[in-house]
Formats: structure tokens, C-alpha cells, sequence
């Protein structure tokens, strides 16, 4: 519970990768951000600034206040405003989940002032953004995503400074959160190969948002300036037909592992999001989500053509697409 060589060893490796002085790896990315919660809530800090949209988890985790936390969601200009003396935490997370949005993490670490600004690396890795660089203090990954990289590990980990990873230690000490020896083995293997990863499935992607911002079938396209292996389009049909019809693809949550992932965020893992803040956030009901692994890029792109030909109504007759696989449940 202490401490674990085999863990300590990816921390050490993360903590470089992102440029902090340590790091505290736990169960679950969920697990590090609830520890980072309650270090602060310990202190008397109980107030949260954060942005929107975040990781559907993490918003509900704020919104319903389940750890004591208080909550305020403000656009970045807001940010300043909404600091109040007990607030311990501005929390953000660039690009962001579902429509990749990104955010000037610089204004904002200076918009900040003396609050710490917790920055979600998940989707962009230090291969693409080191966020304390540009003023962060903390940075939080769900490294069951491409840190880890092969869709079969859990993990989270938080780069900081020692002081704040001593208080992390702590609370992960007596909340249980830690992160399995295994899993603790497995996460340095997948960083060794991380930016080899992330370049292959970053120009895959990014060729695939050429094609689909070119289809007619396609409404819009949303894909980050820094790049990246996650891709997020609108088509104008059904988005659960898209779904239904692909072959090569996996419909499933998650990401950052080698295959490629789709999914209906507005049904799936922004369910939990109340459908206001969901809009609000960007989250539109005809959003698709893909997750670009490794595979060739014509047989992706075979794949979602097939898969959009299906949507735009000139689908085979009933039987001759097979059975539609269903979505995982799950995050
Ligand atoms: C998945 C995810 C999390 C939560 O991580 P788990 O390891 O699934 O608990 C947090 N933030 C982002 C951006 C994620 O994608």
C-alpha cells in the first residue's frame, strides 16, 4: 500500500514525460482525480472552478457534489471571476472529450492566479502537449487510455510538484486507490512504445478528417490543431446506424488503444450529463466519436464509407448487413 517498485517505476518515467518533479500513479484515472479532490477538500479548499465539457465521469463526480466538493462551471473568459478564497482548484481538460475542443491553457494557468489549474492530458499525451509548460500545475491522465495503450490496463497518474504528490500518497494510502502491480508492469511497456503510437494513429487520423470533412454524408468535422487520434464528426442521418453498420471498427468506449473505436457520446458516455449542460457542452445528438488505432488507413476508411452509405439510406436490404453489434455500457 506504501509504495511499489514496479509502479514507482512508471511514475518516475511519467513525471519526465510530462516535466513535473513526481507522480502518483492510481486504480484509475477516476481514482487520481478523486484523490486530487479530496487533498484539497481536506485542506478546507472545497470550491471547484472547471469547464466544460469534461469526462462525462468527472462532471457528474463535480455536479452532484459526491466527494463535498462545490462546483462552478464557467467558460474560460469566466474563470477569474468565479475564484473564491476557499477554491482549490481550477479544472479543465484540453482537447476535450467528445468534441475535442481545445483550450488556451497558458490564459488560463495565468487566469488562475495562486489556484492550482489541473490540466486532463489523456487525449493529447506529452507526445503532443506538456501542459506544465504552459503553466499548469497539475496533470491528470487516464492512462488506461494511451499511456497504458493496448485497451488492457487500468490506471490513472498525476504529474505534480513533491509537495502536492506527498498529499496524493497520503490519500491514496488511506482511500485504497492504488494501482495493481500488474497494471504497474504493463504501463511502462506502453510508454516505450507511446510516440510511435500516437504519430501512426495521429496521421491516420488526420487523413480520415480529410475524407469525411470532403462527404457530403457528413455534417462536420471535428478534429484538434495539435492533431491527435481522436476524431469527432456529425453525419445527417441516424448516428446509431453508422454504428450498427460497421464492420472493422469496434463500437465501444474508451480510447487510445491499437484499434479503433466508435461511439454515440450523447447516448453513451455523456448519458450521465443532464441533456442542457450536454447541448451546452457541444455534445449534439448526430456527434460520433472515433478513437483511430492502428489499423491501415483504406481499411478504416472502407469501413466508416461503408458504414456512412448504410446512414445516408441507400443501405442493403434488411439481413445483408449482418447482426448490429451493441454498444458496450460502460463509461
Ligand atoms: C477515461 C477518462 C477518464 C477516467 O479514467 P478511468 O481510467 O476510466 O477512470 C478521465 N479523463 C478522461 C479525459 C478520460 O478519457
Amino acid at each position: 500500500m506504501l509504495g511499489n517498485p514496479t509502479a514507482a517505476r512508471f511514475e518516475t518515467a511519467l513525471a519526465r514525460l510530462e516535466g513535473t518533479g513526481s507522480a502518483v500513479a492510481f486504480a484509475s484515472g477516476m481514482a487520481a482525480l478523486s484523490a486530487v479532490l479530496l487533498v484539497r477538500a481536506s485542506m478546507g479548499l472545497r470550491h471547484v472552478v472547471a469547464v466544460r465539457p469534461l469526462y462525462g465521469c468527472g462532471d457528474h463526480l463535480l455536479t452532484a457534489g459526491l466527494l463535498g466538493t462545490e462546483v462552478t462551471w464557467v467558460d474560460p473568459a469566466g474563470v477569474t471571476d468565479a475564484l473564491r478564497p476557499d477554491t482549490g482548484l481550477v479544472l479543465v481538460e484540453s482537447p476535450a472529450n467528445r468534441t475535442l475542443a481545445e483550450l488556451d491553457l497558458r490564459a488560463l494557468a495565468h487566469a488562475c492566479g495562486s489556484v492550482p489549474l489541473l490540466a486532463d492530458n489523456t487525449f493529447a499525451t506529452p507526445v503532443l502537449q506538456r501542459p506544465v509548460e504552459q503553466g499548469a500545475r497539475l496533470v491528470l491522465h487516464s492512462a488506461t487510455k494511451y499511456l497504458g495503450g493496448h485497451g488492457d490496463v487500468m490506471a490513472g497518474v498525476v504529474a505534480c510538484d513533491e509537495e502536492f504528490a506527498g498529499r496524493l500518497r497520503q490519500i491514496r494510502f488511506a482511500t485504497g486507490g492504488i494501482l495493481h502491480p500488474l497494471a504497474g508492469y504493463l504501463l511502462p511497456r506502453g510508454l516505450s512504445t507511446l510516440p510511435v503510437r500516437v504519430r501512426a494513429a495521429s496521421a491516420t487520423a488526420a487523413d480520415l478528417v480529410r475524407r469525411l470533412a470532403a462527404d457530403p454524408r457528413v455534417a462536420r468535422v471535428h478534429y484538434p490543431r495539435i492533431g491527435g487520434a481522436m476524431i469527432a464528426f456529425e453525419v445527417h442521418g441516424d448516428p446509431q446506424e453508422v454504428i450498427a453498420a460497421v464492420r472493422l471498427i469496434t463500437p465501444a468506449v474508451s480510447l487510445g488503444s491499437v484499434d479503433s473505436l466508435i461511439q454515440h457520446p450523447a447516448s453513451i458516455s455523456h448519458r450521465v450529463v443532464g441533456e442542457t449542460d450536454r447541448r451546452g457542452a457541444g455534445v449534439g445528438d448526430r456527434l460520433l466519436r472515433m478513437s483511430v488505432g492502428l489499423e491501415d488507413v483504406e481499411d478504416l476508411w472502407t469501413d466508416l464509407d461503408g458504414a456512412l452509405g448504410a446512414e445516408a439510406g441507400s443501405r442493403a436490404p434488411s439481413g445483408a448487413r449482418g447482426t448490429p453489434r451493441p454498444a458496450t455500457a460502460h463509461r
